[in-house]
């Protein structure tokens, strides 16, 4: 019966020695747990504390069991209940629940309620300051008026880029397990998104190259999604890139791509800025990860572009790589499945 149970389980007789373990069990706690007393095998007391008490009276109790095997930490709620017997020597049943991602999602979303929270009291802070200045001291001065008027749009529309992103990295997690299924021409996407960031690029003095090749590149994908996904990584290109500079977007198809192990198509956007040092590449599509935090917020960053990127090219079975060097610039690639044509 041990042996079925989905979890590590345990059973403890009267005279306080472990009758029983299935595999999950000895993997857990070690491989010759069973003839041996469960004091000196189990060693947490508040742990200890639960199976004696259940010995002694016979209620079910529950407590926490922390493993560590050298490589990683696991979190288990352990409940500890008895099992009727014939005689007066009931046994005890110990099942091992892993609660250990429960425990991680559950500080992962403290973590962002509190990055979303500090993220928007920034801006809202700065609104509130200048509306008092502006219905006290400034009250009869149109030149402030003016001036405090410019940052406060400026301010909002930060906090309304920020809702938004975070509309949309949540509608992207939505659906991040349907495989899109739309037949879209990537080089035509491609070259739409071109023309919408033209303007952009012309503010930042930067020279905006497009190789998209003439043949059509048929993927299965959702477009607005992979307009997303382009105009993201063009637009930190475009900002973090060097003024004067070039940034360039490129297509192209293979036959085999190693990633995929299959033909793929792959979205190239290179651009000559300071690059991204090292230590941080790993980190960048987490949410609100800023590399460079005080020009990322001076250039209206939220740290949510990339995340927003990483969720859409999973959705899309694809992969995300983003190589840097200090000094030259950064190369990020998108790679999708690709269908070639027939023939
Ligand atoms: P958002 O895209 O939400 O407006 P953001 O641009 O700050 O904000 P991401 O697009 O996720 O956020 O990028 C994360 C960080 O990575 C940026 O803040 C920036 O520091 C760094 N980064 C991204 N792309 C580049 C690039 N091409 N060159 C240099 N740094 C980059
Ligand atoms: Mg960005």
């Amino acid at each position: 019966m041990l042996e079925a149970l989905p979890m590590p389980g345990v059973v403890i007789d009267q005279s306080e020695v472990i009758i029983g373990a299935n595999t999950a069990a000895r993997n857990l706690l070690g491989q010759r747990i069973e003839g041996r007393s469960y004091v000196t095998m189990l060693r947490q007391p508040s742990l200890l504390d639960a199976i004696e008490a259940c010995l002694q009276y016979g209620k079910p109790r529950s407590a926490p069991y922390l493993s560590n095997d050298g490589a990683q930490h696991a979190t288990f709620s352990v409940h500890v209940a008895q099992v009727p017997a014939d005689d007066q020597a009931s046994m005890v049943l110990l099942t091992f629940e892993d609660v250990t991602q429960v425990q991680q999602a559950g500080q992962m979303r403290r973590d962002f309620v509190a990055n979303v929270s500090h993220e928007l009291r920034t801006p809202l802070t700065a609104l509130m300051g200048f509306i008092e200045t502006l219905r006290g001291p400034a009250r009869n001065d149109p030149a402030a008026q003016a001036r405090f008027l410019g940052i406060m749009q400026d301010q909002a529309e930060r906090m309304n880029r920020l809702v938004g992103d975070l509309l949309s990295l949540s509608r992207v997690e939505g659906d991040e397990r349907v495989r899109p299924t739309a037949q879209v021409n990537l080089r035509e996407c491609l070259a739409s998104v071109v023309t919408m960031m033209m303007p952009l690029a012309d503010e930042g003095n930067v020279t905006l190259v497009a190789e998209l090749g003439e043949d059509p590149v048929t993927v299965a994908a959702d477009r607005d999604q992979l307009v997303q996904v382009v105009c993201n990584l063009l637009e930190n290109a475009i900002k973090y890139g060097s003024t004067g500079g070039t940034v360039t977007l490129q297509l192209s198809v293979d036959d085999y791509l190693r990633p995929l192990r299959g033909p793929g198509a792959t979205i190239k956007v290179t651009d000559q800025g300071p690059g991204i040092d090292p230590i941080h590449l790993p980190r960048l599509t987490e949410r609100f990860y800023r590399a460079d935090n005080h020009r990322s917020r001076e250039l209206g960053g939220t740290g949510l572009g990339l995340a927003i990127v990483k969720h859409i090219v999973s959705r899309h079975r694809g992969r995300l790589r983003i190589d840097s060097v200090l000094g030259q610039g950064t190369t990020v690639q998108v790679v999708l499945p690709w269908t070639p044509p027939e023939g």
